[in-house]
């Protein structure tokens, strides 16, 4: 018996014009997530895209799991492949479907047939394929409203495949087709959900973390690279960018009043990141803020830091709830590694008093005391990258 994968199209499918090349991301996508499990041909037809093995030894549980991962995928299933025709469609349907349905007691069948060809038309492959099921699982009822499971039948152009319920899949469009951005990464809690979130609208990555050695440490730095990991299962390699940040911060901490350190820090930020964005060919920034948590994400800090940049700043956290952005650390596997108690180059240098309301003239004036230019080039050659590539 030949099992395949059937993945049904997200929102690509809405795409027109660009349909063609989104749909030619994900099949490259999908052909990249599933390189270490096997040898699979991936092709598409009718908003189904098809996945099989090449080797009937693959491990399609595996594959299935990093398939789940794939942004651009509304649902997916593991599917019996059975020849067109109904003695083939109904023994498959036994046999393959034979744990699920021992373990319920009531079922119905849904059926869609693509090749108007086939004898049957749907309803009439529905009824018979119900009847031979009872006769075949004394234990089953149909129940059509409410039934525990469902045996649905896909008669298509060259086979037809038999499988249970569908496992909802990542959602969202292909990583690659929104363009390129760059997220700025600590080992918080929320710029890992900002980054997924992105990626999830079709943004290919790149990061950039500042760490502030000696007052920060390697196994800091070892954490964001573990979150950029996690968050690269989903979103494909990601290239980091490590920018050491003392100095910067401890000019501001000699020349600038002590209320505007932290805006003026993350100013400085902004232009690192922008100059780094750009050399990667990104076309905007992306930040883990959210409004009101903390006295650089009021409104008019977030001004002054947005002045900062020419390029637009995405913050996808902006509206979010913290339990709803831990939510979604959790379902992405980031959260237990976020709350590990390491340093952050923010958490160095705080000030008591932080100013929550910031004036952008104020924080431009104090600013001047520092070559800020000169900084962050000096910032930029120093950087460090390192290629993260998806777990498994
Ligand atoms: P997070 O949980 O992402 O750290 P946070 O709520 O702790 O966010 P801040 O520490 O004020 O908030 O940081 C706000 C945003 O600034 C972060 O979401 C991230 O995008 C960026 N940021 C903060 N620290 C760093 C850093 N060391 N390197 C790169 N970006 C950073
Ligand atoms: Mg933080």
């Amino acid at each position: 018996m030949k099992e395949i994968i059937l993945l049904k199209l997200g929102e690509v499918v809405l795409k027109g014009l660009n349909r063609h090349s989104f749909e030619e991301t994900l099949r490259k996508n999908i052909r990249r997530r599933l390189n270490r499990v096997g040898a699979f041909d991936v092709r598409e037809r009718q908003s189904t895209i098809y996945v099989s093995p090449r080797d009937e030894s693959t491990d399609l549980f595996t594959a299935q799991e990093k398939l789940s991962q794939v942004f651009g995928v509304a649902s997916l299933t593991r599917a019996c492949e059975v020849e067109k025709n109904m003695d083939a469609i109904l023994n498959a349907a036994a046999e393959y479907l034979r744990v699920p349905l021992s373990g319920v007691k009531t079922f119905k069948v849904e059926s869609k047939r693509s090749d108007k060809r086939f004898p049957l038309k749907s309803p009439q492959i529905c009824s018979e394929a119900g009847g031979f099921l009872l006769s075949k699982f004394p234990n089953l009822k149909v129940d059509v409203n409410h039934p525990d499971y469902i045996v649905r039948i896909e008669v298509r152009d060259t086979a037809a495949y038999v499988h249970g319920n569908a496992e909802r899949g990542a959602g969202g469009i292909p990583v690659g087709t929104g363009g390129k951005a760059a997220i700025l990464i600590s080992g918080g809690i929320d710029s890992p959900v900002a980054a997924w979130m992105m990626a999830r609208r079709g943004a290919e990555l790149t990061a950039v973390h500042f760490a502030s050695p000696p007052y920060t440490s390697e196994r800091a730095e070892q954490k964001v690279r573990d979150l950029l990991a996690k968050v690269g299962d989903w979103a494909g390699r990601i290239k980091m960018y490590t920018v050491p940040f003392a100095k910067v911060q401890e000019q501001i901490m000699a020349n600038c009043p002590e209320e505007l350190f932290t805006v003026i820090m993350r100013r400085l930020m902004m232009r690192c990141s922008e100059k780094i964005a750009r050399s990667e060919g990104c076309g905007a920034l992306i930040t883990g803020e959210s409004l009101g948590q903390v006295a650089s994400q009021t409104m008019q800090a977030m001004v002054c830091t947005d002045a900062a940049a020419q390029m637009p700043v995405f913050r996808p956290l902006i509206g979010m709830d913290k339990r709803d952005i831990i939510d979604i650390a959790n379902r992405i596997d980031t959260y237990e590694l976020s709350i590990l108690p390491y340093e952050d180059c923010c958490t160095v240098f705080t000030p008591k008093h932080p100013r929550t309301k910031p004036g952008l003239k104020f924080v431009e004036k104090a600013e001047e005391a520092l070559d800020c230019d000169a900084l962050v080039e000096e910032c930029v050659q120093n950087a460090k990258t390192t290629m993260i590539t998806p777990e498994g």
